[in-house]
């Protein structure tokens, strides 16, 4: 066991931690020093503290990253949980199938979103990662190793999909993909002005679009409150070979002293982001319409020391519109936020898991520089809004809910906890569940 210094995306907590691999699927569930927690670890792309276990353990699991099997005629693929998306592709894409579900980067592995239920720009259409798992091996701290299914172990199963990795170490886990005739997608991109054209046009993009997100420019106000970009896609039907390595482009190699994102940078890259004009119609890598922030290595560094939050909540259909606009007000009235701010909405689709995000409504996701009182208070706004409206924060983004709010947004946490195996444990669940 040795003491590394982990981080999560949002460079806020920078911590060491005792490190304890698990180094391939048939090891056995490391021990910690002193009986301390212990907590899997993924690659790192959950913005805030719930891949963090400070002042305890973390299991690594980059090194289980084999294929275990494909079968090219049903999509159905078993692979080892340190696996990246990215790592996947390689294979899975030239044998004509793609991921169910995919985040907005390709540098996450199978198990971390699998214990984040992910979701995608087709949330609408299929739902969670979790409704497109078959089954996994689950290694508990007592030497166990259960294969968890809708029919096998269903609870635990349950509790593992969305379960923060505090329900054991998934090994493997066996996936049903979606067919694709290749890496191209065909995209549509149309300019809306207001939040009220958002909702005219995801309505109406919803049946015939199985990939639909916008862009809104979170300082607009008045009539332009929530005006952006809103982009529906579907695979394209032609065929063209992957190439050999994926396009890599700029890597932010340092961190600034300052963050480059402020007032007057988001002003100006906003105002400019919105007027330009773009090609409405056309054929796109799937890694530049799926991962755009992947071409720029890094850039989260571009906040600079302190680092950044995500601050992500769905509110629930009855109050979706109204609830957005409250909280794109409060933000354009504090005047910070940042570049990257999206809006989707979310489908009935419902996931097995017990703690899992999603839900039918309005999700709005935005980055902001971490600038300390000020952001605090404005949290606090957004927290109200999102309370009153019967909303949740996503825990894979967070740094800092209020337990409460956490409680009141996943009224299944106690029966979850149940499943916790007593080994586990997170820098976000102590945090979530102090005074519990
Ligand atoms: C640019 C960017 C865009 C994103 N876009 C989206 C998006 O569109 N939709 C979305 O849902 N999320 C999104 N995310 C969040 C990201 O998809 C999730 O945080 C994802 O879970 C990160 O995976 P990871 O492998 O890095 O896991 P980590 O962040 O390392 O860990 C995530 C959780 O998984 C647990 N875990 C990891 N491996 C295992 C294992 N083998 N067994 C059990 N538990 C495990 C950890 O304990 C932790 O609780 C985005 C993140 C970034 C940086």
């Amino acid at each position: 066991m040795t003491v590394q210094t982990f981080t999560s995306w949002g460079n806020v907590i920078r911590k060491p931690h005792e490190s304890a691999p698990l180094l391939n699927r048939h090891a056995d569930f490391p021990v910690a020093p002193q009986q301390s927690s212990l907590l899997p670890y993924g690659n790192g792309r959950s913005y805030g503290d719930s891949c963090l276990n400070v002042g305890a353990a973390l299991i690594p699991t980059r090194s289980l990253d084999r294929f275990i099997s494909l079968d090219t005629t049903s999509g159905m693929v078993t692979c080892e949980a340190g696996i990246l998306f990215d790592e996947m592709f390689r294979v899975i894409i030239p044998a004509g199938w793609f991921v169910p579900v995919t985040p907005g980067t390709r540098f996450v592995t199978l198990g971390g979103a699998i214990a984040n239920d992910v979701h995608g720009k087709n949330h609408h259409a299929v739902g969670t990662i979790g409704r497109h798992v078959l089954r996994f091996e689950l290694l508990r701290s007592d030497g166990q190793r259960l294969i968890c299914s809708r029919t096998e172990n269903p609870q635990l199963f349950c509790a593992t999909i969305g379960g923060l990795g505090l329900t054991g170490i998934i090994t493997w886990a066996q996936l049903q993909l979606r067919p694709v005739a290749g890496p191209m997608m065909s995209v549509e991109t149309i300019r809306f002005a207001n939040l009220d054209e958002f909702m005219r046009l995801q309505s109406e993009s919803d049946e015939k679009f199985e990939y639909t997100v916008a862009w809104v420019d979170c300082l607009g106000t008045g009539n332009q409150l929530g005006r952006g970009w809103f982009e529906r896609a579907n695979h394209s039907p032609t065929s063209a070979a992957l190439p050999q390595q994926p396009q890599r482009g700029l890597n932010i190699r340092f961190t600034p002293p300052f963050s480059l994102v402020n007032a007057a940078s988001l002003r100006l890259f906003n105002n400019f982001y919105y007027h330009w004009p773009r090609v409405r119609r056309g054929e796109r890598w799937f890694e530049s319409y799926f991962y755009p922030l992947d071409s720029i290595g890094h850039w989260n560094r571009l906040y600079g020391p302190r680092g950044l939050y995500q601050y992500q909540c769905v509110i629930p259909d009855a109050a979706g519109s109204e609830g957005t606009a409250a909280l794109l007000n409060a933000i354009s009235r504090s005047g910070q936020g940042s570049f990257l701010a999206v809006l989707k909405g979310f489908g009935a689709l419902e996931s097995p898991g017990m703690l899992s995000f999603p839900r039918t409504g309005l999700t709005l996701a935005l980055d902001f520089p971490n600038r300390g009182q000020s952001l605090e208070r404005l949290f606090g706004e957004l927290d109200a809004i999102v309370r009153n409206a019967g909303g949740r924060i996503y825990p894979a983004k967070d740094g800092r809910m209020p337990p409460e709010l956490f409680r009141s947004g996943y009224p299944r946490w106690r029966e979850f906890a149940q499943y916790i195996d007593p080994r586990c444990s997170s820098s976000f669940w102590r945090r979530v569940m102090d005074g519990a």
